[in-house]
């Protein structure tokens, strides 16, 4: 891996000029990226990423890259950049405002907005900056209809039908009526008719060896909406269903396009899914070792004194904590890569430290890095999210859009 800190221009990693919403990627003032603690990503794969699971799906069928919650903490502009080369045809963002930072970085692909947008102004700002916004109800359509009519170009809306996940969308029953009725507005186009699937990753059924009930039951529901709508003599558009787990699981769920988040990172959504596909992790963790003390047997560490050495101790601090995105409940449970050892973190976490035991690594020097999520180097897979969100009970979605902006994000290809 390059230890280079910039990219050159027109690079898919390259840092982006320095606007406002791209600050909060910049290091902090007066400090160099590789200080204290910091994420690396690799466009690359990314980018190998998108191939490799467009490698499984059918040639015409398109791959929109989720990147909302700022890319799953990897940076939604780089990943975008990243996965677009990789051969992603379009991005999902939950925000208007994670579609406007896309926008102001020259993002120029389509955009759906996965969220619901609800105000006249938010759905404004959708059109002008040729966002497309998911439509659950009437009222929404009607609003987008009155702020396109004067406009002089169709806006562009995805609807979205409840098929069983009970969050967003209309009522699967309702669908093919607001479908209609959409169509009757002048002013919108319907670009797609899209659900969400609640249950993809469950266990494979042994039988039938595709569908869980559920997903079965979802794929059922939807069908009979597009088949409804297009009895009406309708044009349905864009047809999409899967996440990363119904990506992985059956081409039956990939329709006209797949929303891939997860499995964009690196990370398979279940151990049972995607073990083929050959996913490469895109983010590292790192951090760099600001302390070393010695200390004898029986001395309580950090918080709580939650930990006492058993032996005269060598011990580390290095500068990553809760507030970057380590969760407090892996206290004591997490460990730490340097140079191929893991090495205990001990005691509580805190805020902006943690204390690691390097008594067995007496090669290890002030200022040295180590590693907390990812390899050491790209052979090696190193720390997987599943690691920590096992240990503390979440999911690896949560541990990787955990990490927060006072962690530069630097792209490692080179
Ligand atoms: C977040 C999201 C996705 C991506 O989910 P993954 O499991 O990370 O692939 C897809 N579709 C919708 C509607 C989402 O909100």
């Amino acid at each position: 891996m390059s230890d280079r800190l910039s990219q050159s221009p027109g690079h898919p990693l390259a840092p982006p000029d320095p606007t406002p919403t791209d600050r909060s990627h910049q290091p902090e003032l007066g400090t160099h990226p590789r200080q204290r603690a910091w994420v690396e990503v690799s466009g690359a794969a990314i980018s190998a990423n998108v191939r490799a699971l467009r490698r499984s799906m059918a040639p015409d069928c398109q791959l929109m890259a989720v990147v909302k919650a700022d890319g799953y903490g990897h940076g939604a502009v780089p990943v975008a950049r990243a996965a677009a080369a990789g051969g992603a045809s379009c991005f999902g963002v939950a925000t208007l405002g994670e579609g406007l930072e896309l926008r102001q970085a020259g993002v120029q692909e389509p955009v759906l907005v996965l969220g619901n947008l609800i105000q006249p102004e938010e759905l404004r700002n959708c059109l002008q900056a040729q966002l497309m916004p998911t439509i659950s109800t009437m009222r929404e359509a009607l609003l987008c209809q009155n702020l396109a009519s004067g406009s002089g170009r169709p806006m562009a809306v995805h609807l979205k039908v409840d098929t069983g996940m009970t969050r967003l969308g209309a009522d699967w029953q309702e669908g093919p009526r607001l479908a209609q009725a959409i169509s009757n507005l002048d002013s919108i186009q319907l670009a797609g008719i899209y659900s969400h699937l609640a249950h993809a990753d469950a266990p494979m059924d042994m039988e039938l060896n595709t569908q869980d009930d559920l997903s079965r039951l979802q794929l059922q529901r939807y069908e009979s909406v597009l088949a409804e709508v297009q009895n009406q003599g309708l044009a349905v558009g864009c047809r999409h269903l899967a996440n990363s787990a119904g990506t992985l699981r059956h081409p039956s769920l990939h329709f006209d396009l797949v929303r891939v988040g997860l499995a964009l990172y690196g990370h398979r959504p279940a151990s049972h899914l995607g073990s083929g596909i050959g996913l490469r992790p895109a983010m590292r963790v790192r951090a760099r070792v600001s302390l070393l003390r010695e200390v004898p047997a029986g001395v309580g560490v950090s918080y709580g004194h939650r930990f006492i050495t058993q032996r005269p101790s060598r011990l580390a601090v290095v500068g990553i904590g809760y507030a970057d995105g380590v969760p407090r409940l892996l206290s004591g449970r997490l460990k730490v890569l340097h140079r191929g050892r893991l090495l205990p973190q001990v005691g509580a976490i805190t805020m902006d430290q943690m204390v690691i035991d390097v008594t067995d690594a007496p090669d290890l020097e002030l200022g040295a890095t180590v590693t907390l999520l990812g390899g050491e180097n790209d052979l090696d897979p190193g720390i997987s999210p599943e690691t920590w969100s096992d240990a503390c009970g979440t999911i690896p979605w949560e541990i990787l859009c955990g990490f927060k902006h006072r962690l530069p994000r630097l792209g490692t290809d080179s």
